[in-house]
């Protein structure tokens, strides 16, 4: 029912991904969230297997050394990535898949499928506004956070390389924003 199946999610952390792939999930249960690896600590509230698997670093590099990955990086001193089976298992079943990767994952996916990936950027409306956001969430340590807002200065200039940008300032026209573009890549 899309024209491109891999509709890819990324922003500086914070800038709400999380937010707006669950809004999207709602409107389209035919869209399955593509569950990351990751090898960072579990947060209050997230479910193995659901929001990521969480792994070691051993399991992860092994994973890695086997070729498992379609991409991944090294984020925040952690490692982040999509398993090529995760991809394929959705795919084969019809299904339209959404990713919530950082800026460099959402190039890769673009390389590895160049005709079936629509890549979204969402930026908030200041740097200060992100800074407000993520200390509110408080699932960092402020050493943590620091780290985070520092990337996200870099992030924010990867922008240009993504076919839509979405503001989100204001949530409800952010999510109305994400539906126009998400309309638009219904065949
Ligand atoms: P990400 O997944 O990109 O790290 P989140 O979706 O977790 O970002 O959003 C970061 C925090 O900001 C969350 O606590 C979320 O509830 C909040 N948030 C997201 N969008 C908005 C918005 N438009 N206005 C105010 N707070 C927001
Ligand atoms: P968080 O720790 O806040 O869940 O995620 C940190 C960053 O890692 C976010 O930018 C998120 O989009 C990114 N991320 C999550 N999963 C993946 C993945 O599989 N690959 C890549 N490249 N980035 C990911």
């Amino acid at each position: 029912m899309f024209k491109k199946k891999l509709i890819v999610l990324s922003s500086p952390s914070g800038g709400g991904k999380s937010t707006l792939a669950n809004y999207l999930m709602t409107l389209y249960p035919e869209i399955r969230f593509s569950v990351s690896c990751t090898t960072r600590k579990i947060r209050e509230g997230e479910v193995h297997g659901k929001d990521y698997f969480f792994l070691t670093k051993e399991e992860f590099e092994e994973k890695v050394a086997n070729g498992e990955f379609a991409e991944y990086e090294q984020i925040f001193g952690n490692y982040y990535g999509t398993l090529k089976s995760e991809i394929k298992k959705h795919l084969n079943s019809g299904n339209s898949i959404l990713f919530d990767v950082d800026v460099k994952g959402a190039v890769s996916l673009r390389r590895n499928f160049p005709d079936d990936t629509l890549l979204l950027f969402i930026y908030p409306p200041s740097f200060e506004e992100l800074q407000r956001r993520l200390e509110k969430r408080s699932t960092e340590s402020p050493e943590e956070l620091y780290t985070r807002l520092e990337r996200a200065k870099e992030e924010l200039e990867y922008k240009e390389l993504f076919d839509h940008s979405i503001l989100n300032d204001v949530l409800q026209t952010a999510f109305n924003d994400l539906e126009e573009v998400i309309k638009e890549n219904l065949s």
